[in-house]
């Protein structure tokens, strides 16, 4: 099972009752923001390019639990940033998993190992490592050599100790999908209890915008890597997320329902985009004029986005809005043999092995003069 048969019945119950309640527009999952800092630089990112001000700047726990109070979801994840490095981040997380939120946190493990004591297993709590393939992969992904085999040592850390591991995985142009196959095979032997894989964010503020994928590109690349898959893996993705990244099913997206909370308040329109910030979520639902943002609108930013913020809570309303929904999710568990796809595997066959160019090893943090980034890498050592 991808999750506790406790959270999946939460949710489905949570999104049963949003519809019954008649209400269009409701969250998923929060997205809350606490900091910015970072102890990685990577490529296909740029929250570490805020002035050192803001990077240095925290939600404090009580800001985090009234931004949870307000939207009401019953996941939160907790991006960042590197949530680690937040100093109150173990009285967040226990905060939240005392209201009975299931809590993603979401680490590069690079702290994970040495800060692991602070924190409780729980059902609630999920650590949710960013693992963008292989080693040589990773490293190159997130510009840090040896970055890989300390994630792998926390990821193993964590297991060991009892605690709900996830992994997610961000693919960009150059991804080889025989490589990232192996990858689930490996983070499947070291314990994790289910892994998500989705398409880097056409993020502004990434140093590298030269490697994010097209749609065709996109899919294509999924569809070799999700059909035919091994019985093990396990994703905690809906199936019909997954699809839609495979080419196989179409959804407009739905960026209420992945809202973003951080230190500028709640970020208007999605995670991706900065369109103004809203003083509360009730405002950013009333303020956002939606009809200008998804596929549909025409709307440049959102031509080649299929990220998983806006679009899984498109799959998983799609699910609970219609008995055909319900029955093309039940299928996917019920029946595995719908991933056989023979065309999928000579695509695999046939892809290339990507040449790369020699690792790069952006420094951090990149903000500020060189005074605030002593100040920053003596936070980030903390
Ligand atoms: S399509 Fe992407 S960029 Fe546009 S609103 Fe949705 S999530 Fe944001």
């Amino acid at each position: 099972m991808a999750v506790p048969i406790s959270q999946a019945w939460t949710v489905a119950s949570y999104v049963l009752k949003q519809k019954l309640a008649g209400r269009k527009r409701y969250p998923l999952v929060l997205m809350l923001e606490p900091l910015f800092r970072c102890n990685l630089a990577c490529a296909g990112c740029g929250k570490i390019q805020y002035p050192a001000h803001i990077l240095k700047t925290d939600l404090t726990p009580e800001e985090c639990f009234r931004a949870v109070e307000e939207c009401g979801t019953p996941m939160v994840s907790i991006p960042g940033g590197e949530p680690l490095l937040h100093p109150q981040m173990p009285e967040i997380v226990a905060g939240l998993v005392a209201r009975k939120k299931y809590v993603y946190m979401c680490t590069n493990a690079l702290l994970l190992k040495q800060k692991l004591h602070l924190f409780t297993p729980s059902k609630y709590l999920s650590f949710s490592v960013h693992l963008d393939g292989q080693r040589e992969h990773h490293d190159l992904s997130v510009c840090r050599e040896g970055g890989y085999d300390i994630a792998m040592e926390g990821v193993k850390a964590a297991v060991a100790a009892g605690f709900r591991v996830t992994t997610n995985t961000t693919l960009f142009d150059g991804a080889d999908p025989n490589s990232v196959r192996a990858h689930f095979d490996d983070l499947m032997a070291a314990g994790v209890e289910s892994m998500m894989v989705s398409p880097g964010y056409t993020y502004e503020k990434a140093p590298d915008q030269n490697h994010f994928l097209g749609k065709a590109r996109s899919r294509r690349m999924f569809r070799a890597i999700l059909s035919n898959r091994k019985k093990n893996w396990q994703f905690n993705t809906h199936p019909l997320f997954s699809e839609f990244l495979m080419g196989k099913q179409n959804f407009e997206c739905t960026p209420w329902g992945m809202p973003t909370y951080s230190i500028f308040g709640w970020q208007k329109p999605c995670y991706l985009l900065q369109d103004g910030y809203a003083d509360t979520f009730q405002e950013l639902l009333d303020s956002v004029e939606w009809e200008n943002y998804g596929a549909k609108s025409g709307n440049p930013k959102c031509a080649n986005c299929m990220v998983h913020s806006g679009h899984e809570a498109s799959a998983v309303d799609y699910n609970f809005s219609s008995l055909k929904g319900f029955w093309e999710t039940a299928k996917r568990y019920i029946f595995p043999s719908l991933y056989e796809d023979a065309e999928a595997q000579k695509l695999l066959n046939e892809w290339p092995k990507t040449q790369r160019g020699p690792l790069v090893q952006i420094a951090t943090p990149v903000a500020g003069t060189k005074q605030e980034a002593a100040e920053l890498q003596e936070v980030a050592r903390d």
